[in-house]
């Protein structure tokens, strides 16, 4: 399998611990992902999904159907797009929505696969509708329309493509137009790990970095890890600092702990942002209801990041509700930042 990712987009500037979005410092990932579904740890559900599609697919000698991924940032969806191209034995090509910017550049993509190849397009949420277009042909009868020429002499002509699996992925599966999303013949939801998984996960990186690591210490940052495996891996990366500079080396369940307290991320995972979150809904809206916007005007922090980064794990661990109204904190998140209830006539949500 060979994969290209020149067409790759990540915006690298975010440098949050935290964020489960692609930052700089995991430029490093690459030799940390798995490459086969044996070494894609959890997602069981899943895995067990495509390995039967696959196994069909490649029986038949077809291509296999194009397949959604969704789920928030972090979780393996790259991962598994590379892995479905390899256990295909094909080659994966790699963009992403906003990268294509032309109907010409996707049109240049797919008139550029071989015979049954995966091209990938991460955020497919984010491509503008007008190139979304040249996808539906694309993916139902391999062809696509171009339109040579202009003004009164532009002709529009039928190229026939080879056939191809498309793998689209997305934090936001709601914002996919129907047209799109029908034309996915598998879709696949990626959930948050549990700390166990995330455990392995630790372990196999830790050996692959030759990490000195404890189970007990794997432990530890796996529950402080947000069910996501790119800020596990993270957060080894930064406690390894810590343990090689202030200890020994080994990273114990002491030497987790007391770097991840220096990083101000709590026993649940929760870091600074997202207790200032909470702190503000509390403080500001007597717990809520209150706007996306408003919070994120408040925090200071863009409304998309909010509800992509932070609030699915917030509300996966039950301390923030969306209601039809706006968020609301619950009381567990009173609990969680050791704040009495408000005094004011309003009940935090029982969760
Ligand atoms: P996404 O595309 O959903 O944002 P990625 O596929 O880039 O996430 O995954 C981020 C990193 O997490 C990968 O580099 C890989 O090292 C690790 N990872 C993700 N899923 C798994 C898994 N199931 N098992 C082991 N490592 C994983």
């Amino acid at each position: 399998m060979s994969i290209d990712y020149s067409d790759g987009q990540y915006s690298g500037e975010d440098e949050v611990l935290l964020s489960a979005s692609f930052t700089r410092e995991d430029d490093g990932e690459g030799s940390l992902r798995p490459r086969t579904l044996a070494e894609y740890i959890g997602q069981d559900r899943a895995k067990d999904n495509l390995s039967v599609f696959i196994e069909g697919a490649r029986r038949r000698g077809e291509p296999l159907d194009h397949v959604l991924l969704h789920g928030p940032p972090g979780l393996g969806k790259t991962t598994l797009a590379g892995i479905i191209a390899g256990e295909l034995g094909v080659t994966l090509r790699k963009t992403s929505g906003p990268a294509i910017e032309k109907p010409k550049d996707l049109a240049a993509l797919l008139t550029n696969l071989n015979e049954n190849d995966v091209l990938f397009i991460d955020e497919i949420h984010r491509m503008n509708r007008a190139i979304e277009e040249i996808l539906y042909p694309a993916m139902e009868d391999r062809q696509i329309d171009i339109i040579i020429g202009q003004g009164p002499s532009a002709a529009s002509i039928c190229l026939e493509l080879k056939s191809f699996t498309l793998v689209g992925a997305t934090t936001r599966s709601g914002q996919l137009s129907s047209p799109l999303r029908d034309r996915f013949g598998i879709d696949i939801k990626l959930e948050m790990y549990a700390p166990e998984d995330l455990r392995k996960i630790i372990e196999r990186s830790a050996r692959l970095l030759n990490i000195p690591l404890t189970p007990e210490g794997a432990n530890e940052i796996a529950s402080r890890s947000r069910g996501t495996p790119r800020i596990a891996n993270r957060l080894l990366r930064r406690v390894r600092d810590f343990a090689e500079v202030t200890g020994d080396g080994v990273i114990t369940y002491e030497a987790a702990d007391s770097a991840l307290t220096r990083l101000e991320i709590d026993r649940t995972g929760l870091d600074a942002i997202d207790r200032r979150l909470l702190r503000s809904i509390i403080d500001n809206y007597g717990g809520g209801p209150v706007g996306l916007d408003t919070i994120a005007a408040t925090i200071n922090e863009e409304s998309i990041t909010i509800e992509d980064v932070y609030e699915p794990y917030l509300m996966q661990r039950g301390l923030l509700a969306r209601t039809p109204r706006g968020r609301c904190v619950t009381r567990a998140a009173y609990e969680h930042l050791g704040i009495a209830e408000a005094g004011n006539g309003q009940m935090a949500l029982e969760y």
